[in-house]
């Protein structure tokens, strides 16, 4: 086949695909396991495993929960248990399994095999266990480590699971741990995490024992990140070099149809889709992944897929996993899982909503509003500190969700805006209102809908009434960060966002013990009120329960004095601003070097990837656009001078020709300009990425929209990449 057939090769693959189907496990008699009868199974858990005894389990819980040092001897026994475990489930080797700046995760791996006294043996020592050290030369570090020292450490988290990963010929046990600079630097996601996790929960649970909470010990912070992914036929990604060489399409005309009609979003999956996420699910659940929830995204070809709440920690780990077992298991399915933010212009982006609150040892959730949140004055004082830390921190936050990919989608369709604010829903509003006001706030009692149908059972409804066009909403008994892109580890943003809570605790601790006198429930409540009043009062311009989609929004929010970063250009230079940074660093949540190095390794990788989504698309224009539209253009060319040669005249073909021939010039005259400003090499890495996020990128829009011009006037055959119709529909 000439390669200019590729697409339509593409095409018939696409549409002849059957489902792949997989054994579900079944119990000796044959019948089918139930999901919790195999869910976990491939997740190691000191507290159930048989090999170790029960006073080692109740020191390992103790290190867990108070970080307190790991006695080696322990080490030795449950690197000893899960060897054995890990055996007897066929894994052969090990690793340290790892987030460093490079956006997804890293593993190493070492063989169990060994020799003793050149016999065989299978082990895993407890140093192997607890410390490793990955030659880390070559991750990012933003040149916090000179090249001599390239030394780095992986330290095993004990507050993670261990599991297994399956691989089609052995299996591999998987350790998390964080990965750290010869001289403690964090280079890495968790480290940061661990640390701000720790020191949230410390100052949350003084706060809650303050308040009358005596029994508190620990105050966790609660996640649950929904995943949002598009799959489009492989045959379809291999035909498009943009797809594989940057995940999105750098050109590409919009199909007539697209989601105008909504009719994709909760629509009945594709058998085809179904069967992948069924094996999804299937992985996940072994590997002990509360996958939950699964459904149709509102762009065609796009879904989404939602686990149950935990742990920030593990949640964060476990997101790592649900984005790298949809993309295995997509691949087995012959379909190709997009995870960027904005695979295709002009539909829906993806996002990863990021739910989080904060939930005590005894299982209470501080954002439970109950049923009368008017006078729950714990609810409404720590609802209110979130939002007096996302009005204090907001740049923070923008700064945290800033990439190239999610540049395309804050403020696009269907995307919250690069403004932070902070929706509450009416009701909410009013109450923090006349709390504000020091007026009297009347409930309306339960709102019931009704759904004029008797046979159904009555709604109450929802008085968050969900606004998905906000950044950071507040959802029934959690906020839900909604800005947060689809490729990113939620572990950054979590960070960033528990350590702006914990700031606000802190102060809120001091405000407390000033305004405390006798400690009665009522001295307690007045104190809550006030402090309710101060952070709502201060914070009050942050809280927007509007439109966020709406010029009208962009107009009243600089009135308000709320930052505008829009692109990441504008936002990664906060992690320099001291003003914004300070806590972090004081906390050492983020050392001061530890954030010129995260500075310096975002920006990089800011105008890498965008250098080459530039090379990817000039390639596309000199490969395929401009040779495509060359042998259009020799085609009419041969049937104007045939005609002339019959005495015809071929004014339709002239007319195209020239409409051609123009579109031809312009995309010539953009693809010079693209070119030029990409030679045009700029060393200092800050002024690049201005540079490239005000001037380079839109000449590359620029470019792509006249390919889309081209594209649209091309006959069917002539075009050799799969188009967004055949990518978003096809399956
Ligand atoms: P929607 O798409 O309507 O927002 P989903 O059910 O898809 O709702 O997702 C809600 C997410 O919020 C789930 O991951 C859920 O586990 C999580 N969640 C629920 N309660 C909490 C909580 N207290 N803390 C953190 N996350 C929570
Ligand atoms: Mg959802």
């Amino acid at each position: 086949m000439p390669s200019k057939y590729t697409r339509l090769e593409a095409k018939k693959l696409a549409i002849s695909r059957s489902e792949r189907s997989i054994e579900r496990p079944r119990d000796a008699q044959g019948k089918l396991l139930k999901v919790s009868e195999y869910y976990g199974k491939n997740v190691f858990h000191f507290s159930s495993a048989p090999g170790i005894p029960e006073s080692v389990k109740k020191e390992l819980e103790t290190v867990c929960l108070t970080g307190s040092t790991l006695k080696k001897e322990n080490a030795e026994i449950v690197a000893k248990a899960v060897t054995e475990w890990a055996i007897e489930n066929g894994a052969t080797h090990f690793c340290h399994w790892f987030q460093p700046l490079t956006g997804s995760t890293a593993e190493k791996h070492d063989a169990f095999l060994d020799l003793e006294n050149d016999s065989p043996i299978e082990k895993l020592s407890a140093t192997q266990l607890m410390q490793g050290e990955p030659d880390a030369s070559s991750f990012p570090n933003g040149g916090s480590r000179s090249t001599f020292e390239a030394r780095g450490y992986t330290s095993w988290d004990l507050t993670s699971p261990m599991f297994i990963v399956e691989g089609v010929n052995g299996n591999t046990l998987c350790i998390p741990t964080a990965f750290v600079s010869y001289y403690g630097d964090a280079l890495d996601i968790k480290t940061p995490l661990l640390r701000s996790v720790t020191i949230l929960n410390d100052l949350a649970t003084e706060f809650m024992n303050l308040i009358g909470y005596k029994n508190t010990k620990r105050v966790n912070v609660t996640c649950g990140a929904e995943q949002e992914y598009f799959l489009i036929d492989k045959s379809f990604y291999y035909a498009r070099p943009d797809l594989v060489m940057t995940g999105r399409t750098l050109l590409g005309s919009i199909s007539q149809k697209n989601q105008q009609l909504d009719d994709h979003y909760f629509g009945r999956i594709p058998e085809r889709v179904l069967s992948c996420m069924e094996e999804i699910d299937f992985e996940l659940h072994k590997l002990g992944i509360p996958a939950k929830t699964r459904h149709n995204e509102v762009a065609p070809g796009q879904f989404e897929l939602a686990q149950i709440f935990r742990d920030a920690n593990i949640a964060a780990d476990n997101n790592q996993l649900v984005m790298s077992t949809i993309k295995d298991v997509a691949e087995k399915h012959n379909f190709v899982a997009l995870l960027h933010e904005k695979p295709f212009a002009g539909v829906n982006g993806s996002g990863k909503h990021l739910n989080w609150s904060l939930a005590t040892d005894e299982g209470l959730n501080l954002l439970e509003p109950g049923s009368e949140p008017h006078s729950n004055t714990k609810f409404l004082a720590v609802t209110a500190i979130v939002i007096e830390a996302v009005h204090r921190r907001a740049k923070l936050l923008r700064m945290g969700i800033a990439s190239q990919g999610n540049d395309h989608r804050l403020g696009a369709n269907e995307a919250p805006p690069s403004i932070i604010s902070v929706f509450t829903g009416s009701t909410l509003e009013k109450i923090f209102s006349s709390i504000k006001d020091g007026s009297a706030f009347s409930p309306e009692g339960d709102v019931i809908l009704d759904l004029g149908a008797h046979q159904l059972a009555n709604l109450a409804m929802d008085n968050t009434d969900r606004n998905r066009t906000s950044p950071f909403a507040f959802t029934g008994n959690k906020f839900e960060f909604r800005a947060v892109g689809s490729t990113q580890s939620v572990g950054f943003p979590l960070s960033l966002l528990n350590a702006a809570v914990a700031e606000v605790f802190e102060d809120s601790i001091t405000f407390l013990k000033k305004e405390l006198k006798s400690g009665s429930e009522s001295d307690i409540n007045s104190a809550l009120m006030k402090l309710t009043k101060k952070w709502i009062t201060n914070s009050w311009d942050i809280i927007f329960n509007g439109d966020g989609y709406s010029k009208e929004w962009l107009v009243e929010a600089e009135k308000r004095g709320l930052p505008n970063l829009k692109n990441t250009a504008d936002a990664l230079p906060v992690l320099l601003d001291t003003e914004q940074t300070r806590y972090l660093s004081e906390k050492g949540i983020f050392k001061k070097q530890e954030l010129e190095m995260r500075f310096n390794v975002l920006i990089e990788r800011y105008n890498t990837l965008r250098e080459i989504e530039f090379s990817t698309l000039l390639g596309l224009v000199k490969k395929n656009v401009l040779p495509a539209a060359f042998e259009f253009k020799k085609n009419l060319a041969e049937v104007i001078k045939l005609q002339r040669e019959i005495g015809l005249e071929s004014s339709v073909e002239t007319d195209i020709y020239k409409k051609l021939n123009f579109n031809v010039e312009t995309l010539y005259a953009n693809f010079n300009n693209l070119t030029n400003a990409v030679e045009t090499s700029i060393e200092d890495e800050v002024r690049k990425s201005v540079e490239i996020a005000n001037v380079i990128f839109p000449l590359s829009e620029q470019l792509a929209d006249s390919c889309n011009e081209i594209e649209d006037m091309m006959p069917n055959e002539l075009w050799q990449l799969p188009t967004y119709y055949e990518m978003l529909f096809l399956r």
